[in-house]
């Protein structure tokens, strides 16, 4: 970087700016260079952690207070709020390894998503869905490493409807309607757009940033427009009022940079004293005391070698919707019939893994323009140079793209929901599979080479845009469960997507809605036109009806990461988030959900932990840091 900066500086020089331009250059030079560094952070010794670690002396302690595993959403929230009683000590274990300066880029995600920064999962082969994917199994990304899903996420900031939380109450879990839990969503919020921040809606204090992105392709104002042409108005779709419409999209960025949940929630408190972080540690089983069914530790492997922590409060399981359960079953906490099955001795008989809910989708609609105003992948790969300078020097440019600008919430025909529910997103994307002639985005999906070839090969790096609908509230339910007894296995996936036959009616509905919307005048200045070469599975139905788009969802199944509801509250764990029939194991994740909320998953989740962590609190009466 030394060049570097005695280029700028001569260029500056020469120019003879102001000193705050040469300020602002010297803190964007010495930013670039630390984040550049951080890229060798390497492990000096076996047990202490870089960044996570650093600060404190060799990790030798056995005994914490609190041990939670996974560093993800939940777990972030859970290890910064339990710590900030200083007598409580807790130990945060993560599987992942450090996070580094490409997982801050925000348009990195496609290819972090490929790295072991992800889980990868796959799910098991199933006729009514994923058809056209390789294997005809869907890829189901989940994040390893600080932050978890949000290392990988695309930043969008959405809480969902607010009838969502009062059914998780209706579901029989007092204290969680959407009155009870309002004050959380604004208590993990800094808004940072003025027009949003004194709304009653949004929140000013909170450790995570929300903002407008910086860098959008001018095709988020068609967009935008082409809502207003078929009488959507533009809402703030996070006050409860007005969920149906359209927004640019909220983002979880900070100066366009992305912000983790461990960003958030674990960077700015790493001086505590009475915080621990054990990274590259996968936690293999929960240690329960099978007489007294009480947790009092857990087992995990780090570099190959065997440890053990214990708790003398609680464990709290924080590892997701595929990994909570799978610890769970690996300790003997499931069904009954299903551990008998695999060799493992039962402890709990519990219906951990049922009830698997996701954001189904389908990524394939492509609209093909005659300018370049779109995010033309290809030559953000071509001046890569250029960007990164743009990115670490002036903190702009294609880099801050989130991939994707803007979000519509819309109602089908089939909704029997309030008229205020919306029950499709549609969510706005400058680019598209062919864009990147096929390198990137689609192996990120897994398109089969069947499909890309007889769809989208003849339109490689041609200019498009993409609408991807969300079904918001999927009434088909998948199941997780182990492959065997060996916790370094993945667990198996039945994702059971579109086995009742609303949700394909509907998802056919919300690709109608955005052909519609991409038919607006708004776009057509682009010359924007629906690429109608059909996918190969579906070529025997006519283009654009009803039963092509069936067959299209069937064949082209996508995934949004929002797997959840695998350790449903009231079934699994109790309203206080308790795992039934076991003292001291608590759950903070999307497991628990009682219900998929008509949101991405992030903010309900820091929702649900800022909440988990007041229980815990009130428990064991531990102080509050109280915020103004
Ligand atoms: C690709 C992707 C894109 C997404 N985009 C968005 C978005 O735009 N907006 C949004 O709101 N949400 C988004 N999400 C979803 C959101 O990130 C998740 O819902 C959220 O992170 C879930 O939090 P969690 O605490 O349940 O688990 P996670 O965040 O998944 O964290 C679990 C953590 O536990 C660790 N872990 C697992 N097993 C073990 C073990 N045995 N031992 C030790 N550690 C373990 C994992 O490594 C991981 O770090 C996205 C998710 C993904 C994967």
């Amino acid at each position: 970087m030394n060049w570097l900066a005695v280029a700028v500086a001569l260029l500056v020089a020469t120019a003879t700016p102001s000193r705050a331009v040469i300020d602002d250059l010297i803190d964007s030079i010495q930013l670039a260079t630390q984040k550049v560094l951080r890229l060798f952070d390497i492990p000096k010794t076996p047990v202490t952690d870089p960044i996570y670690g650093a600060n404190k002396p060799k990790v030798t302690k056995l005994h914490y207070d609190f041990i939670v595993v996974g560093m993800g959403a939940g777990g972030c929230v859970i290890a910064n709020r339990l710590t900030e009683d200083f007598r409580s000590t807790v130990l945060v274990i993560e599987n992942g390894q450090e996070d580094n300066v490409i997982t801050d880029i925000p348009a990195a995600n496609p290819y972090t998503l490929l790295t072991d920064y992800s889980y990868n999962f796959e799910t098991e082969p199933d006729p009514n869905a994923c058809q056209g994917m390789v294997n005809q199994r869907c890829p189901w990304a989940s994040g390893k490493g600080p932050g978890g899903g949000t290392i990988l996420s695309g930043l969008i900031w959405t809480r969902g409807n607010y009838r969502d939380y009062d059914n998780w109450a209706s579901l029989g879990n007092p204290g969680w309607s959407y009155q009870d839990v309002l004050p959380y969503f604004l208590k993990t919020e800094n808004m940072m757009e003025p027009e949003l921040r004194n709304s009653p809606y949004h929140g000013k204090h909170g450790f995570v940033p929300v903002e407008y992105v910086r860098y959008v392709t001018p095709l988020l104002n068609s967009f935008l427009k082409a809502a207003n042409f078929f009488g959507y108005r533009i809402v703030d779709y996070n006050n409860p009022y007005t969920h149906v419409g359209f927004s640019q999209i909220q983002s979880v960025v900070k100066g366009g940079e992305r912000v983790t949940a461990a960003t958030a929630y674990i960077k700015p408190i790493l001086y505590r004293k009475n915080l621990y972080v054990q990274m590259r540690s996968r936690v293999t089983q929960i240690l329960i005391n099978p007489l007294t069914k009480t947790a009092y530790g857990v087992k995990f492997v780090k570099r190959g070698a065997v440890r053990v922590a214990y708790a003398r409060k609680e464990v709290i399981l924080s590892a997701g919707a595929f990994n909570s359960p799978q610890l769970l079953m690996l300790s003997g906490i499931g069904p009954a019939d299903h551990l008998k099955e695999i060799g493992i001795p039962v402890l709990q008989d519990l219906p951990v893994g049922d009830g698997l809910k996701e954001h189904v989708g389908m990524h394939g609609l492509t609209f093909l323009i005659n300018q370049r105003v779109n995010l033309a992948p290809l030559s953000v790969f071509q001046g890569i140079v250029i960007n990164a300078l743009k990115y670490f020097l002036t903190s702009s440019g294609v880099l801050k793209t989130l991939g994707c600008e803007g979000v519509g919430y819309v109602k089908t025909k089939y909704s029997n929901l309030s008229r205020a529910q919306p029950d499709i997103e549609l969510v706005f994307i400058p680019s598209a599979f062919n864009t990147d002639a096929g390198v990137l985005l689609r192996k990120t999906f897994a398109v089969g080479d069947e499909l890309y070839d007889y769809t989208y090969r003849e339109i490689d790096g041609v200019d498009s845009f993409s609408i991807w609908p969300m079904l918001m509230y999927p009434k088909s339910q998948g199941i997780v469960r182990l492959k065997d007894g060996n916790p370094f296995n993945q667990v198996r996936i039945w994702h059971n997507f579109y086995s009742e036959g609303v949700d394909i009616a509907m998802m056919v509905e919300g690709i109608k809605k955005a052909v519609q919307i991409a038919k607006a005048p708004s776009f057509r200045k682009y010359g924007s036109i629906l690429h109608r070469t059909p996918f190969p599975q579906c070529k025997q139905y006519a283009f654009g009806s009803d039963d092509y788009w069936a067959c299209a969802v069937r064949t082209m199944t996508t995934t949004w990461h929002h797997q959840c509801c695998t350790n449903r509250m009231g079934q699994v764990v109790d309203y206080n988030l308790r795992v039934r029939g076991i003292k001291r194991l608590r759950i903070v994740d999307t497991s628990v959900f009682p219900e998929i909320p008509g949101a991405h998953t992030q903010a309900p989740t820091y929702m649900l932990a800022e909440k988990a962590a007041d229980i815990i609190k009130a428990e064991w009466k531990m102080y509050s840091i109280k915020v103004s």
